[in-house]
């Protein structure tokens, strides 16, 4: 059964009235009055619509919350993680002068911005108390800033 609190008070007691929307009825949960939602109550009818539109939107966003924490990037992420993990120890035994310092460290860094990529995403980290970003969400910004790195790891291997 779906209820939902409506912002009318009950004529008989004042209460807070309550939608039942598989009844089509406004119910008093405090003392019991029921009256139908009548076609020319208009009133009603508003605060009917606005509830069902929040719901709708509500769902909406659940649902693009959902696609967006479960989409295809926290996989790249976790999978470049793992691959600037593996590139990251392959390199440290061959560090011999500033270059390969330098790619060793750059692929610690990436491997490290993907996997708070993924962790962000996942919402297993949060760190929207610390970071304040509306525009471009932290995960992405992670993941771009793992990416831009591999331009760096080009030019070290150039020095
Ligand atoms: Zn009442």
């Amino acid at each position: 059964m779906t209820h939902s609190t409506l912002n009318m008070q009950c004529k008989s007691c004042g209460g807070t009235l309550k939608l039942d929307k598989e009844r089509n009825v406004i119910v008093c949960p405090y003392c019991g009055a029921e009256e139908l939602i009548v076609e020319s109550d208009e009133k009603i009818k508003q605060q009917t619509k606005l509830l069902e539109w929040e719901r709708e939107d509500k769902e909406k966003q659940e649902i693009e919350h959902k696609n967006y924490k479960n989409s295809k990037s926290g996989k790249v992420s976790l999978v470049f993680a793992i691959i600037c993990s593996v590139l990251f120890a392959g390199s440290i035994n061959q560090i011999s002068g500033l270059p390969t310092a330098l790619r060793t460290v750059t692929f610690f860094i990436q491997a490290a911005l993907f996997l708070m990529s993924y962790l962000t995403r996942k919402e297993i980290i949060d760190l929207s108390g610390y970071i304040r970003l509306k525009a471009i969400k932290l995960p992405t910004l992670f993941m771009a800033a793992g990416f831009i790195l591999f331009i760096a790891i080009a030019a070290f291997s150039t020095l």
